[in-house]
């Protein structure tokens, strides 16, 4: 007996009918952005003690990695005063530079990942609103999104230019989940580090913990997604 094959486009949407939102499900996807879509970190380090190195300072990855990842540059540059004795004075100028070494660096080094671009497509075909919640300033927010060819999935982009208040605070997540007109059980916040976990979790959403941008994946997410929904 033949068996009948579904032209792959004709299953997408099957799928894409049976794992829309549900009525008392998930209907927002909110990123981070750094480690979960864009493996960035290194360029942030690198850039970094680039701007601090005139100065003599800089800090060794691990110090980076436990310490200052997924913070914004000047949450950084408070603690480097502090820890470090950075002169206060140096801060805008250390700043501007670090903010411009990471523009070089995303210019010559993002670019679009095949798994990233199918999830968002296929999260917004299926009726998912998308968005993207990161602590990097709003520039390197949509230059990143723009040249990892993400930015047309989304519907809301929120840098910490538009929060008084930087993760791990949960400014960021509930001002997107009100903006998205949604209630936090209706929303899927993917991490990655724990400053960005402590402001996921704060706000109330549901938390998928990612440990790098390869586990992002569509089918990952729509597991998750399935698992919240049957959850009691
Ligand atoms: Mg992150």
């Amino acid at each position: 007996m033949a068996t009948r094959i579904e032209p792959i486009h004709e299953t997408h949407r099957l799928l894409e009918e049976s794992f829309g939102p549900r009525e008392n499900g998930i209907k927002a996807i909110l990123f981070d952005m750094d480690g979960v879509l864009i493996d960035a970190r290194d360029w942030h380090y690198e850039a970094l003690n680039l701007a601090l190195s005139p100065f003599g300072l800089d800090i060794d990855r691990d110090a980076h990695l436990a310490t200052f990842d997924g913070l914004p540059t000047r949450t950084k540059l408070d603690m480097l005063s502090k820890s470090r004795n950075l002169p206060r004075g140096l801060h805008s100028f250390v700043n501007t530079m670090k903010q411009k070494y990471t523009i070089d660096m995303v210019r010559q080094s993002c670019h679009p990942v095949f798994q990233h671009q199918y999830a968002l497509s296929h999260l917004k075909a299926a009726g998912y609103k998308i968005a993207v919640c990161s602590n990097s300033i709003r520039q390197s927010l949509e230059q990143m999104m723009q040249r990892a060819g993400l930015d047309r999935f989304l519907d809301l982009m929120l840098s910490n230019e538009d929060v008084t208040k930087p993760k791990p605070d949960p400014e960021i997540y509930t001002t997107a989940i009100t903006r998205l007109g949604l209630t936090p059980s209706e929303c899927l916040i993917v991490e990655d580090n724990e400053h960005g976990i402590r402001a996921a979790r704060a706000s109330g959403a549901h938390v998928l913990v990612v440990g790098n941008p390869s586990d992002v994946t569509y089918e990952r997410l729509m597991t998750s997604i399935e698992n919240t929904v049957s959850a009691p």
